[in-house]
């Protein structure tokens, strides 16, 4: 980890990991519970008072105003901890870069310094029962009605929504224009007409809530709507470069964790009248893991730092995505086999870390539409 950051940005990375250390891991069986909506709000607003949500927010929106990768090192270190309250904690904020990129004054005071503040948390619904990956194919309209717009339609996976303030909704102001005729709206989760289900029993992330929405004629004034009619398909490419960025670092830190705990326990159980981590073939394995977390670590913060130079970090995002909720698997499958058989309880945290970063390679765009990406953007002439 040494070596490919400044002293200011291992100093955010200090800072983080003592706050996960002493405040998250603590709390990490809190919100495990199967059938519950839990939500870690302690957790967020005090994030939020120590400035760990979005660090590179401006300041006069309640950000930090510092870079990218600050916000990356906070991702990454909060996942190290725990990957479900870590997804979770800044999964509420969820939304609130696209208000801020394609949002007027208005909308970024109202809706996203309250985020910031950890005084309101949101989500972004683009999902459909039959839309997933095919974002272009979802079936939610927003018609104009005087002077506001009328949402009708089905959203699912919507992240945070049974807690959430107001949902960042995609829906279609032109039907029929496929992926060019979607517009983003802000929609407060008490708007008449928009009714959060049900949660959604997931294998892992439930710090996290998700649920399906159905929204019947749901009334919201004409300032709701994000930038312009008709681009929220553009937008959410651009809100997509960065959001896969900051997931990569989600599955980066969680496969750090899971090593941290492999090496430990190797150090600790014994068999064969010796440590475990005696044994060659652990140390291969332990080997093979550090080199996966330390070669994607390159890659996040690589394409980290393309987006800040501004250049546009499309490839490098998804191969970083990709490539890291990928090892994020190995790594924390690994992890449970050092463990042996204690790997499969709950008494130890690893069978956590991997229930609760498999999504990584399901969120933002599966691996497979990763591919397609890379592959549709790269030429020989790139390598
Ligand atoms: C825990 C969780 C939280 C989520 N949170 C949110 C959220 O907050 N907001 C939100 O809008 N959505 C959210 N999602 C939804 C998530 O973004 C989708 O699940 C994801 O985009 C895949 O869509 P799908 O599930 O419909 O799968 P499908 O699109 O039906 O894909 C099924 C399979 O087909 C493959 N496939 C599809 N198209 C192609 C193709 N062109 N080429 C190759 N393979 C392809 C996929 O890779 C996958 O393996 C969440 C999902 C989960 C599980």
């Amino acid at each position: 980890m040494t070596g490919i950051l400044s002293a200011e940005h291992e100093a955010v990375r200090s800072a983080v990991r003592e706050f996960a250390e002493d405040e998250v891991i603590p709390r990490s069986r809190d919100y495990d519970e199967p059938g519950v909506v839990s939500f870690p709000w302690e957790i967020f607003e005090q994030a939020a008072d120590l400035d760990f949500l979005a660090p590179h927010y401006p300041e006069e929106y309640g950000g930090s105003g510092m870079d990218f990768l600050s916000t990356i090192l906070v991702h990454e270190e909060l996942n190290r901890a725990d990957p479900g309250i870590g997804t979770a904690v800044l999964t509420g904020k969820f939304g609130t870069e696209m208000i801020l990129e394609h949002g007027d004054e208005w909308q970024k005071e109202e809706f996203v310094r309250p985020v910031l503040a950890g005084d309101a948390a949101c989500g972004t619904s683009i999902s459909e029962p039959d839309a997933g990956s095919d974002v272009a194919g979802m079936r939610t309209t927003a018609e104009k009605d005087g002077d506001g717009y009328v949402l009708n339609g089905s959203k699912t996976w919507a992240s945070t929504s049974p807690v959430a303030d107001f949902m960042l909704v995609m829906a279609k102001t032109t039907p029929d224009a496929g992926h060019g005729g979607i517009s983003a709206f802000i929609v407060p989760t008490e708007t008449d007409g928009f009714t959060i289900e049900k949660d959604i029993e997931k294998m892992g992330l439930r710090a996290s809530p998700t649920a399906e929405i159905s929204i019947s004629d749901a009334r919201v004034p004409a300032d709701h709507l994000v930038g312009t009619e008709d681009e929220g398909f553009y937008q959410l490419m651009d809100f997509f470069n960065e959001n896969r960025i900051m997931v990569a670092a989600n599955a980066l830190g969680a496969a750090a964790g899971a090593y941290r705990y492999a090496y430990e326990y190797a150090q600790e159980r014994e068999a064969f009248g010796q440590q475990i981590g005696e044994f060659q073939g652990l140390q291969w394995m332990l080997a093979d893991m550090a080199t996966k977390v330390e070669t994607a670590r390159s890659t996040v913060y690589r394409a980290a730092r393309q987006h800040m130079a501004g250049e546009d970090p499309r490839q490098l995002a998804s191969i970083a995505k990709y490539h890291t909720s990928e090892i994020c698997e190995d790594v924390c499958s690994d992890a449970i086999q050092i463990h042996g058989g204690y790997g499969y309880t709950k008494d130890f945290p690893v069978e956590k870390f991997y229930r609760d970063s498999r999504v990584q390679k399901i969120v933002e765009g599966t691996s497979q539409i990763q591919k397609n990406i890379i592959y549709d953007s790269i030429t020989p002439g790139d390598l």
